[in-house]
């Protein structure tokens, strides 16, 4: 699920918990139901900041969203948000969230091509000892679509909303409090002239993703850091987007799933919009995906099935590079953390986007490299 929300009662509870923790406000709270300030600052214009301004934009004067990037007007992949590259899922629950915070939201995705999937039919499992599961249609559809065509969507419903403010190319240096005062007032940031600049704030959503904007705000005020976890996930993955060709059956979305433990390749295609369709190739372990692109084609062919393969053997690539990625276990020990005048929401995995950083493409290679041939464990390249 793309992004979950809890059921009212504990949104309710959620607000509660705000309101306790502003007791620092200068504002009086006229009814806390409707009314918690004058303004709030979300940072991170992602799917996490872009719902948490919506929701907020019902109990403040004003909600300003912050974020790094200039952010597009059309579904264009962007440099803060680097997993927008590679194939998103959004599953029927994570759509339900979305509508209900933005009424509309699956026909503007439709209006922009995203393709309509019955998960009872239209998604072809293959998992290794298992049957295909019966197709049923069970009138529950979700989208598939890129993962900037969902943003774009979700930015363009909260830029209509009249006291939501988004500005982009603005990134926050840093969560500021007022002396003697551990709660936090306002952000520093600067804007996309170059100026630095302090806003002042009633209530401020740290969504940029990773939680150092936090975890700096806690160092400064003498507070611990939430404890945090890590696990190993130790999956690769290699993207690329192709022309829509026919998948078996008339599948329109397939997960081939490997052997576990013994085998670690696996992969997936996903349609999007422009009659275009993602596919990803996935290694854990010590199975790597191809980082380059003339090897796409020989891993899909030694997934456990040829579904993948069959699909894309013909079909035009629409992307020359591959998008590699890697991820890491890093859990933090909650997924909203909320201090004084202070939430903050994060991603629960740190991704490495490996494409972008050429030493960690040269370790991979040489990892790869120094791989005994002949190791069936090593998939493709030893083979
Ligand atoms: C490869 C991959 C595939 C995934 N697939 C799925 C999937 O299929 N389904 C699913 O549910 N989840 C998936 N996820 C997880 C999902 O992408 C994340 O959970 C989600 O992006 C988190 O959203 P967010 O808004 O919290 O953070 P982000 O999307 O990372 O957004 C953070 C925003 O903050 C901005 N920002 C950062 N720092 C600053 C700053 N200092 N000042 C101002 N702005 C700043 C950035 O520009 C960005 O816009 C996947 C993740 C990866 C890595």
């Amino acid at each position: 699920m793309l992004v979950s929300f809890a059921p009212d009662s504990r949104k309710q509870k959620l607000v509660d918990k705000i309101v306790r923790k502003t007791k620092y406000m200068k504002r009086e709270v006229t009814s806390r139901n409707s009314y918690l300030g004058q303004r709030a600052i979300v940072v991170g214009a992602g799917l996490g900041g872009l719902s948490a301004a919506r929701v907020l934009s019902d109990y403040f004067d004003e909600v300003m969203i912050l974020d790094r990037d200039e952010l597009p007007d059309d579904a264009a992949r962007r440099p803060g948000v680097p997993q927008g590259k590679q194939p998103h899922g959004l599953l029927g629950a994570g759509l339900k969230a979305l509508e209900d915070l933005f009424p509309g939201f699956g026909n503007e995705l439709t209006r922009a091509g995203a393709v309509s999937i019955d998960a009872g039919c239209d998604m072809l499992y293959e998992v290794p000892g298992q049957d295909v599961w019966p197709r049923m249609k069970i009138n529950w559809p979700t989208y598939s679509m890129s993962r900037p065509l969902i943003e774009r969507t979700l930015r363009r419903q909260v830029e209509r909303r009249g006291n939501i403010k988004v500005r982009s190319g603005c990134r926050v240096f840093n969560i500021v409090s007022e002396p003697n005062v551990h709660a936090a007032t306002g952000i520093q940031c600067q804007t996309v002239d170059g100026r630095l600049e302090t806003l002042k704030s009633d209530l401020i959503v740290d969504a940029s993703g990773n939680g150092s904007l936090t975890l700096e705000f806690l160092k400064a005020t003498g507070r611990r850091p939430p404890e945090e976890t890590s696990i190993g996930v130790n999956i690769r993955y290699a993207s690329a987007l192709f022309e829509r060709s026919h998948i078996r059956n008339d599948y329109k979305v397939v997960f081939t799933f490997p052997d576990a433990p013994e085998q670690g390749r696996g992969g997936l295609i996903l349609p999007a919009e422009n009659n275009s369709m993602h596919v990803g190739l996935a290694g854990r372990g010590k199975a790597f995906p191809p980082i380059d692109s003339n090897e796409f084609l020989s891993y899909a062919r030694q997934l456990p099935t040829l579904t993948i393969y069959n699909a894309i053997k013909n079909a035009k690539r629409l992307t020359d590079r591959l998008n590699f990625q890697s991820a890491l276990g890093r859990l933090a020990s909650r997924d909203v953390e909320i201090y004084e005048l202070l939430v903050e929401i994060r991603h629960v995995l740190k991704p490495l986007n490996l494409l972008d950083d050429p030493s960690i493409v040269t370790r991979v290679k040489e990892e790869i490299a120094n791989a005994s041939p002949g190791n069936e464990s090593l998939g493709v390249y030893s083979t």
